[in-house]
């Protein structure tokens, strides 16, 4: 990928621009995974990890009325929990955290899904971007999860050299104002489902366009 040649003081720039037409573009974007409580979401998050929110949410609803809370599902036998969600990307994987993550929301949070970054970090399955998802959507917390969609976006956009979501995590926080983090999280992952596409980002159609450089881009539409 080339270096990118922007000074910080042009990167801001650029950043407030590309904030206003995804507000424009994006004004109520949210997550598209369903849930109902912290539980819920904790548990879609987790399932989401390379997986499409459509799928997570065609399964949940059966998954949420046969265990509701922490409690139940961390009674619920592996198996089981593997049928319902089987239509999920490595969801033998993921059964077992859900029913070993409920167990230690038991055990260390009276059941209830912890308002603290490192202890939702410490659950089996969820790592940064669930921690961040969750934080951020159920308390408020500003945060910026970096998916695939995030990360793409902020090296194309020339935000970000990183590959690892942590780093790409941290410079997209040296240019955005953090009152903004959760709105640009939302806003750069539906902009990545719909324009920003991974192989052939649509750029001729793109709001961004004229503030992009389009970093790595080879192939276009
Ligand atoms: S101009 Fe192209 S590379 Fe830049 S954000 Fe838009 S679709 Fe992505």
């Amino acid at each position: 990928m080339p270096a990118n040649p922007a000074s910080p003081a042009a990167l801001k720039r650029r950043a407030t621009g590309v904030l206003a037409r995804l507000g424009e573009a994006y004004p109520d974007a949210r997550t598209e995974l369903e849930y109902r409580n912290p539980f819920e979401l904790l548990i879609a998050t987790v399932l989401s990890a390379q997986a499409t929110d459509r799928s997570v949410n065609a399964a949940t609803p059966a998954l949420f009325a046969a265990y509701p809370d922490a409690r139940s599902m961390s009674a619920a036998p592996v198996e089981h929990v593997e049928t319902l969600i089987r239509t999920i990307g490595l969801y033998r994987n993921k059964a077992r955290n859900l029913v070993a993550l409920s167990g230690l929301l038991i055990e260390r949070h009276g059941g209830e899904v912890p308002n603290s970054f490192d202890a939702v970090v410490a659950l089996p399955g969820a790592g940064r971007k669930t921690a961040n998802v969750v934080l951020s959507n159920a308390y408020g917390y500003a945060a910026i999860a970096v998916d695939t969609h995030v990360g793409r976006l902020a090296r194309r956009l020339g935000f970000s050299a990183h590959t690892n979501p942590d780093k790409v995590e941290l410079d997209l926080q040296r240019f955005f104002p953090r009152e903004k983090w959760v709105f640009l999280h939302h806003a750069l992952i539906l902009h990545g489902r719909r324009i920003c596409l991974a192989r052939t980002p649509q750029c001729s159609a793109c709001t961004l366009l004229s503030l992009c450089p389009r970093l790595g881009v080879e192939r276009s539409s």
